[in-house]
């Protein structure tokens, strides 16, 4: 609908609403429904908005509760929820992630409508983008990697309430080995990853789960994990744009026995068991991460795994022991994280030019000190120096 018969209807509504001095009970005649809060907001395409779009729904001046205000996304972005209902005092709000470029959405109440207008943007590299109440955090950067780290949050506000069921233990540090990630690659190639970290505790939300366990139904932790996977998602559609093609690290904390890296490409203990010729010939690839790279790269399988200059190989070399490898083709019996919600989502096993792993970390010498997060760092910057230059 365009916004000039939009503003008709809300001309007539507004009349109709005016109605009120006949001597017959006013029928449930048209409300008014008016923008509160949202209008000409500007931010990151495809990223929520940190404040909600908020209107108000009221008849002849009384607030209406309980109306159902139904969102309408009018051009390239999305809207959260579809339908939300009015509180005591006639007001609806919903989430908004523009497009890109100049977007809009319409709220409607029977036959009366509004309409946001805003526009999403892409990031500028250098500049630090924040979600609502700095929860979430995005460094936009110049590289063809993304590195999130969805587990090493330590705040706890009281308006989010406690996750009471998963997971609940934190990857201490590991926001501190993004950062310092992203300072040993700008060291060595001049240019940075795109970082995105949640600074909530994993008591308050869980960004590597789907949505229903991750914020446990809460509103605003549902608005941070939507931030924290939109951010994601707005730097790796840069990646793609800057470089065709991309690598996602999800960087994650163990507590095993043994203190090495695990590397999840989303297959398991049992499946890295096999042999590299069942690996090779078994059409594995499809089922993990680097499902694309596997495929671009054109080599075996089990090169991208555990060759000489694969991820955990080249870790390896440089005094990291890491599982699967050339030396630790697989885990054993020994517990093992294969990859998580966001390795699947970002990583390439449904698609898509940006492939993918989840780097779980040990905390004895690597994530206990900033020395030896710096030194790590800088290894691990090398090893995907000579992983990107050997597979894309
Ligand atoms: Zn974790």
């Amino acid at each position: 609908m365009s916004s000039r018969r939009a503003g008709v209807l809300l001309s007539l509504a507004v009349a109709a609403a005016g109605c009120d001095d006949a001597l017959l009970p006013a029928p449930a005649g048209p409300v008014r429904l008016t923008a509160v809060a949202g209008q000409d907001g500007a931010g990151l395409a495809g990223v929520p908005f940190a404040d909600s779009l908020v209107v108000r729904v009221t008849d002849d001046g009384r607030p209406v509760a309980d109306a159902a205000v139904r969102w309408t996304a009018l051009g390239g972005g999305e809207v959260h929820p579809a339908v939300t209902r009015t509180d005591a005092d006639g007001r609806a709000m919903a989430l908004w992630a523009p497009g890109s470029g100049a977007d809009s959405v319409e709220a409607a109440v029977d036959t009366a409508r509004v309409v946001f207008r805003g526009r999403g943007d892409p990031a500028a590299p250098g500049s630090v983008r924040w979600g609502r109440n700095r929860y979430v955090e995005y460094r936009p950067g110049t590289l063809p990697l993304v590195v999130s780290a969805p587990h090493g949050g330590t705040e706890e506000p009281s308006e989010v309430p406690d996750r009471t069921w998963g997971t609940v233990v934190s990857d201490r540090n590991t926001e501190f080995l993004a950062f310092a990630l992203a300072d040993a690659l700008e060291a060595r190639l001049g240019g940075r990853p795109h970082v995105v970290v949640s600074h909530l505790h994993r008591r308050k939300l869980d960004p590597n789960r789907e949505l229903g366990e991750a914020a446990q139904d809460d509103p605003l932790a549902e608005h941070a994990w939507r931030e924290f996977q939109a951010f994601i998602e707005h730097a790796s559609a840069r990646v793609v744009a800057d470089h065709g093609t991309g690598f996602y690290i999800d960087l994650h904390g163990h507590g095993h026995p043994i203190p090495r890296l695990e590397l999840g490409y989303l297959l398991t203990a049992a499946d890295l068991a096999r042999t590299d010729d069942a690996l090779d010939q078994g059409n594995w690839s499809v089922d993990s991460s680097v499902r694309t790279l596997v495929d671009a790269a054109g080599v075996p399988f089990s090169h991208l795994l555990r060759g000489p200059d694969a991820l955990g190989s080249l870790l390896e070399a440089r005094g990291y022991p890491a599982v699967p490898s050339d030396g630790q083709p697989d885990p054993g019996d020994d517990p093992f994280f294969s990859g998580g919600y966001n390795t699947r989502r970002h990583g390439s096993v449904d698609g898509g030019p940006v492939s993918g792993v989840q780097i779980e970390a040990p905390y004895p010498g690597i994530r206990d000190s900033a020395e030896n997060r710096a030194a790590f760092a800088q290894a691990l910057a090398e090893a995907l120096d000579v992983y990107l230059s050997r597979w894309y």
